[in-house]
């Protein structure tokens, strides 16, 4: 458990037995508890090792706050709320049907992970529609007497928000802000399938850096607090990213081999400042073959 202001911390929920893959945030006070993307099924134990340490326990969650629907950030909801169904779910008007019936987020989750959907996963139980709050950004939520405003930031997914409490500075950023596994290490956007959109993700960059954050917190993975510098990687390497994948799609050869040209050259760039374990990390937070999938779905579309 680490805290980053009175009330506002994040936990490691070793996804994978791994760390620094997956972070989820908590929001304690007397009004309860908030759970920020509390991440899928199979890190359940963890999250409930994390609220004991808090003193708690499923039974004293309030909310969950999702930033995003996909299975890594949101999968345990709908099993939070069959062991607390008096909790109610924060998350974007287009991701809440998914949550009600998350039939076709599994169809979709299925085609990417195929025969690993169990066990990355876990289960994932519908959450009752009576729980679900749906936001749209503009909203300001209110923890402990604490407000914390709610925005919309596509562009990773089509529905994702992000919070920001103006007291502490603090940002929740799910992974609007990208994949940074180890303090200092590579910003990598993460843009696996189906609504990547990269315009839509520099805009909610910008919306992101007019709050005037002085940490964000990355789903994968903790906080940073050079902001300006963080954001202003990010935005070069969604850059660079889809010039890559526009090029790769230029290339004569069979579309494995666009996408080994693709994944190698992010390999490439990463290696200069790290090495393979630290690359295999990334990879477990967001497979490069799927931030291929994710890149030539949005170009082949139409995307600029
Ligand atoms: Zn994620």
């Amino acid at each position: 458990m680490h805290t980053l202001a009175a009330g506002t911390s994040y936990a490691d929920l070793m996804f994978q037995g791994l760390p620094r893959i997956i972070a989820t945030a908590f929001l304690t006070s007397t009004d309860g508890i908030v759970v920020i993307d509390p991440g899928p099924s199979t890190s359940l134990p963890a999250l409930e090792r994390h609220l004991a340490a808090l003193g708690a326990q499923v039974a004293d969650v309030t909310a969950v706050w999702l930033t995003h629907i996909h299975l890594d950030h949101a999968g345990a909801t709908g099993t939070l709320l069959r062991k607390n169904p008096r909790l109610s779910v924060v998350v974007h008007e287009v991701g809440a049907p998914h949550m009600a019936d998350p039939s076709r987020l599994l169809a979709s989750a299925g085609r990417l992970y195929g025969d690993q959907m169990g066990p990355l996963w876990g289960e994932v139980l519908p959450v009752p529609v009576t729980a679900i709050r749906p936001v749209r950004g503009g909203e300001v939520l209110t923890n402990g007497g604490r407000p914390w405003r709610v925005a919309y930031t596509p562009g990773h997914a089509s529905h994702h928000v992000s919070f920001f409490s103006p007291d502490t500075g603090i940002a929740f950023v799910g992974d609007t802000a990208g994949v940074q596994v180890m303090p200092g290490g590579f910003v990598l956007p993460p843009t696996p399938p189906p609504d990547i959109d990269v315009p839509q993700w520099l805009q909610s960059l910008a919306t992101i850096e007019a709050w005037r954050p002085s940490s964000l917190v990355l789903t994968h993975f903790g906080p940073t607090h050079t902001v300006a510098s963080h954001l202003a990687e990010l935005r070069d390497h969604l850059q660079m990213v889809d010039r890559f994948a526009r090029e790769a799609m230029t290339r004569s050869g069979e579309e494995p081999d666009q996408e080994a040209w693709f994944t190698d050259r992010i390999r490439m760039e990463m290696t200069r400042r790290m090495g393979e374990a630290d690359l295999r990390a990334y990879q477990v937070a967001g497979r490069f073959d799927l931030n291929w999938r994710g890149l030539r779905r949005f170009v082949s579309r139409g995307g600029r």
